[in-house]
């Protein structure tokens, strides 16, 4: 249930089926008296006749044709002839309708009852105008009126997203896939020279390239060429413009489609977009189909039977998995699908033959961040002494989407002070933005606050510059930015696998904030929040699923079972585990207390330093505490801020 509920109301087939049958039984029961009730009551021929002997009709119209007429009621007089009972202003144009055997009898009738004088009114005689169309329009409109409702809910669920066919036309493309289509000749080219780094993702597509400019070379030796591959990788790191770049650089077609395109709130839909979307790729082959998100249909399914899961994303990726294994290795289709969790996919897409190669494509390093820019800095015009390198130092962590919006900011930025070309200072401000959120001039703080934010702040930094493991400090500032307040910057040395003792390093610096609050000021406050959580998690995943813990040595207890609700272990060892992450936080704790006890005056410094200058860069806390003993990127990076410095100063 818990699986539906997350969905929200969902809107299918169902419910139009519902509404329509409910329209439907309500005419049915009501009948007469319905949607499409007139106000007549019928009597047979007996009893008209008395009546208008009585001197009830006031009027009648015969309608010569069938045979049947239409008598309406004397006022006062409507309760003696109508038998149902029926509201007051219904009455007032009620009349009888009544089947009469021959025109002749009626009129020798009403000619007599004129005579006595019972009958005073008029009658009218007229045939039968009403034509075959108005019976068959009287009938079916109720129904185009259904059908009009329906059509109106299908565009307006569907229309949302749907800018290829808007309207009416909607509908009848619900099914229809969206996949956005490049030509080959199309002006918004890529290439590899558009995709800066990422040298291994490129050298392994470079094969499909080759498949897809020379089929017959493959197929000829009886060589097999993947159908699909996995692009595995964090947001903005440039998945998508790779698989753009496999199709520019082989000059073919390029479909592309979000995952989440698939997954619409009418059942069957997803599927027959995927069948409509091969059908138009094979039309084009030889191709690239690239579907981005894919964990949106492909996630695994349900273990758990009973659960029931959604039977809409199944039935869509049971379609994938079938038009996979239904078109051959040499078609010349190939699908490019790109995901960052790949292990949450449904293994079935993993199986050989389906997505059974995966591409990493990881955050750039340093020298590919270079290559970004150089990438990204083509378009603006840029000041001449600016320096990629420093560039690429200041943005750790940025992945490429990141960098190519420094690049755009920067741009935004020198435009907004008139500036002939972007410069250095540019770059910082932009940087700073993307990292911290906009600065705000505005945001007032007390002196109290900023001492307190000061001391948090420069407790983070004495810890980490007099542990060997801490990634190296870059700048820390007090300058409030978006929600954060404080921060201090590091460097990540950019490493693959950490060990226990770095990790406990970055733990205890990470603890260095509220330790000097403590420490220094008595009271503890609100702003290690972000800290705690940190740590909390990171000594989690240390004994949970690293190992690292000495009761539980050797242990991974990851699960990655969407469905499982029971955890892989025991009450006595769910104990155990936050035993050991207490133990490991407080063990952390007491570290970073001691260290910042031993150098409380230069925390002192750093925190009077912090509160008159409000951001200290890495070489202000080396003329505090000396230089580290361990050689370490800051080094490096310091030698070259130095260095670019004097170079600045001998040009001036
Ligand atoms: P993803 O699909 O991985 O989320 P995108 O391919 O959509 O990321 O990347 C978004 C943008 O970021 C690209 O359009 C490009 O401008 C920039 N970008 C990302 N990676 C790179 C790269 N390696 N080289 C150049 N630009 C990149
Ligand atoms: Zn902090």
């Amino acid at each position: 249930m818990k699986e539906k509920n997350k969905k929200g109301p969902r809107f299918d087939l169902t419910w139009i089926y519902v509404i329509i049958a409910a329209v439907l039984v309500y005419m049915f029961v009501s009948g007469n008296g319905g949607l499409f009730s007139s106000n007549s009551e019928d009597a047979t021929y007996d009893e008209f006749k008395t009546y208008v002997e009585r001197g009830y009709a006031s009027k009648i119209e015969a309608n010569k044709d069938k045979c049947v007429l239409e008598m309406r009621v004397v006022k006062g007089k409507e309760s003696q002839v109508f038998k149902k009972q029926k509201k007051d202003n219904d009455l007032s144009n009620a009349y009888l309708t009544v089947s009469y055997p021959s025109n002749e009898t009626l009129q020798s009738f009403i000619e007599e009852q004129q005579e006595t004088g019972n009958f005073t009114g008029e009658i009218s005689w007229h045939e039968d105008t009403k034509s075959i169309w108005y019976y068959l329009l009287s009938n079916l409109l109720p129904l185009v009126i259904i059908i009009l409702i329906w059509l109106f809910f299908m565009g307006r669920l569907t229309g949302g997203k749907n800018n290829s066919g808007g309207g009416m036309g909607g509908i009848f493309n619900v099914g229809k896939s969206r996949a956005k289509l490049v030509d080959k000749d199309g002006a918004d080219k890529v290439t590899f020279a558009d995709v800066a780094g990422q040298a291994s993702a490129k050298q392994e597509v470079q094969e499909i390239v080759e498949f897809l400019k020379n089929p017959k070379k493959y197929t000829e030796l009886g060589g097999k060429i993947p159908k699909g591959a996995l692009l595995v990788g964090p947001p903005g790191t440039g998945k998508t413009l790779l698989a753009k770049a496999v199709a520019g650089e082989a000059d073919v077609p390029f479909f592309s489609m979000s995952g989440s395109d698939f997954v619409e709130m009418f059942v069957g839909v997803g599927a027959s977009r995927v069948r409509d979307l091969f059908r138009q790729a094979k039309e084009k082959s030889p191709c690239i189909i690239f579907i981005d998100e894919i964990d949106a249909v492909g996630r695994a399914r349900g273990k758990n039977p009973a659960m029931g899961g959604n039977d809409e994303r199944e039935s869509t990726l049971n379609q994938l998995l079938t038009e996979m294994d239904g078109f051959g290795t040499n078609s010349g289709v190939i699908i490019l699908a790109a995901t960052n969790r790949a292990d949450i996919l449904d293994k079935a897409l993993l199986r050989a033959g389906r997505f059974d190669r995966q591409i990493h494509v990881d955050l750039p390093d340093l020298n590919e961040r270079k290559e970004i820019f150089k990438v990204h800095l083509r378009p603006l015009r840029v000041d001449e002494s600016l320096n990629l390198d420093f560039l690429a130092r200041q943005t750790p962590g940025f992945s490429g989407a990141d960098i190519a919006n420094v690049c755009n900011e920067a741009a935004l930025i020198a435009a907004r002070h008139d500036k002939t070309a972007v410069t250095r200072d540019d770059f910082l401000a932009a940087v700073d933005r993307i990292i911290g959120g906009l600065e705000k001039k505005t945001k007032v703080m007390t002196v109290e606050e900023k001492k307190t934010i000061a001391l948090h702040e420069a407790g983070h930094a004495t810890i980490s510059w007099h542990l060997q493991y801490a990634n190296p400090l870059v700048k820390v500032t007090i300058v409030p930015r978006g929600r954060a307040l404080g921060a201090a910057w590091y460097m990540p040395e950019e490493r693959q696998i950490n060990t226990k003792e770095q990790m406990l390093d970055e733990m205890c610096s990470l603890l260095g904030g509220r330790a000097a609050e403590e420490l220094f000021t008595g009271h503890v406050s609100s702003g290690a929040m972000n800290d705690l959580e940190r740590v909390t998690k990171q000594a989690y995943g240390m004994i949970v699923y690293m190992g690292m813990s000495e009761k539980l040595p050797n242990m991974c207890y990851y699960n990655n079972d969407e469905y499982s609700f029971t955890k892989p272990y025991s009450e006595s060892t769910a104990q155990l585990i936050d035993e050991e992450v207490k133990k490991m936080i407080a063990e952390q704790y007491a570290r970073a207390k001691a260290i910042l006890a031993d150098k409380r005056e230069g925390h002192a410094l750093l925190t009077q330093r912090l509160v008159d200058e409000e951001v200290i860069f890495a070489a202000d806390v080396e003329a505090i505490f000396g230089k580290r003993p361990w050689t370490s990127r800051t080094e490096e990076l310091l030698q070259e801020e130095k260095d670019s410095q004097k170079e600045e100063e001998s040009k001036g």
